[in-house]
């Protein structure tokens, strides 16, 4: 089987997402990884190569000569994928579909909203595939969730409640230089949104994603709890949904004790769901009157969305590195079929998403300063 061709950025020594990528691309045998700039240093990018075990030519000093390099290539690179700070997210991405590659980015899309339509707009010229790894999007669970929100399972839905709770900020973790900490609250390699744009932006998507309904106000709280520390670190918003459905969205990274908390649950007239992300395999399932049911992964009931997206029996868990998966098969799945202008399955976050995520921060951000609802 033909195979895409993989160009990283970011994800050198320490990296927290990068290996988690290449783990995720290469998992179910359909994207190789032969080339990337895998960090700011030159010489620490040749190392990186060398311990991936890819042709030392193709270890590049910078993104910009892995892209001119590459283009010159009878084997180019198939695609860039962005696993950097967030500010290089437009100039790599831009860069790169500029010189005619697919990219795949980690969220958020951008550092700012600004930037996003920007992104947008070189997405739409450029006509090649963008995809962004909301991860959560990849649980099986997560697509039987969707799928039962679409067929009317749950009546018209009433109430979200989404929480995405992690403690790992709880101290100045930043003023020991720790790298993932160091980068995210400087408002200028992070952006304007700390915690509502590190985990408040995933919390989102998977609200929208589930749901299949927009949010159209929301009104936000932002608050810096721990001393010194320039970005946010624990918000509370409402949300209002286009059908008139409300809920609460809530994300901290000072929830002293808590690891990745994301927890979603969906209210209808007739059903709820509550779904959380530390234990992806099971699925709650409540009605009106009826007993509770548990949704387990890989289940015979399930339906299409999730089975797809299954690789093992029952019981045998699948977790976030599948998940995360899933979305590079989706990815390579479309290239590999239909080439590069094919579009990607919807069930995949692209741009659309990026610029969703964006301006959910601008408007959290916004709503916090006046004490106000805003509207979307
Ligand atoms: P990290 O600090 O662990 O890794 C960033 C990497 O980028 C490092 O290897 C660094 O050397 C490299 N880098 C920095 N400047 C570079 C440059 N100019 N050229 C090449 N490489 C460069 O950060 P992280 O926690 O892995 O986060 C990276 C991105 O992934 C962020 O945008 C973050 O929001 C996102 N992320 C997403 C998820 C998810 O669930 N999808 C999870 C964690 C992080």
């Amino acid at each position: 089987m033909e195979k895409l061709r993989m160009g990283m950025v970011g994800g050198g020594p320490g990296a927290f997402i990068g290996p988690v990528h290449r783990m995720a691309a290469e998992l179910d045998g359909r994207i190789e990884m032969v080339a990337g700039a895998f960090s700011q240093s030159a010489e620490r990018s040749r190392a990186a190569g060398a311990a991936f075990g890819i042709d030392p030519a193709r270890a590049y000093a910078g993104y910009r000569e892995m892209l001119a390099a590459e283009r010159q290539r009878p084997d180019a690179i198939d695609f860039v994928v962005i696993a950097t700070p967030n500010h290089l997210h437009l100039p790599v991405a831009q860069a790169a579909l500029e010189a005619g590659f697919a990219v795949v980015s980690d969220k958020p899309a951008t550092a700012t909203y600004e930037e996003v339509l920007q992104l947008e707009s070189v997405v739409k010229k450029a006509g090649l595939p963008y995809a962004l790894t909301h991860t959560y999007a990849g649980y099986a669970l997560v697509r039987e969730a969707r799928e039962l929100c679409a067929s009317g399972r749950l009546g018209r839905i009433r109430k979200v409640a989404v929480e995405y709770l992690q403690g790992w900020l709880s101290q100045p973790l930043e003023a020991s230089g720790q790298k993932q900490a160091a980068w995210r609250s400087d408002p200028v390699l992070n952006g304007p949104g700390g915690c509502i744009g590190d985990i408040g932006t995933h919390a989102f998507h998977l609200v929208e994603y589930v749901t299949g309904l927009r949010v159209t106000g929301l009104n936000a709280t932002l608050r810096t709890v721990v001393e010194g520390r320039t970005l946010d670190d624990d918000c509370n918003a409402f949300l209002r949904l286009e059908n008139g459905a409300t809920g609460t969205l809530m994300a901290s990274q000072v929830a002293t004790g808590e690891g990745n908390g994301l927890r979603l649950r969906i209210y209808g007239e007739r059903a709820a769901l509550d779904w959380r992300q530390e234990d992806p395999n099971r699925l709650m399932v409540r009605s009106l009157d009826g007993p509770e049911e548990i949704y387990h992964a890989a289940g015979g009931y399930l339906g299409a969305s999730a089975r797809a997206v299954t690789r093992l029996p029952g019981g045998h868990p699948e977790g976030y590195i599948e998940a995360f998966a899933v979305l590079y098969r989706e990815f390579a799945d479309s290239l590999l079929a239909g080439g590069q202008r094919a579009p990607l399955p919807a069930t995949l976050p692209g741009i659309e998403a990026g610029v969703r995520g964006m301006r959910f921060i601008e408007r959290a951000i916004a709503s916090n300063r006046a004490a106000a609802w805003v509207e979307f």
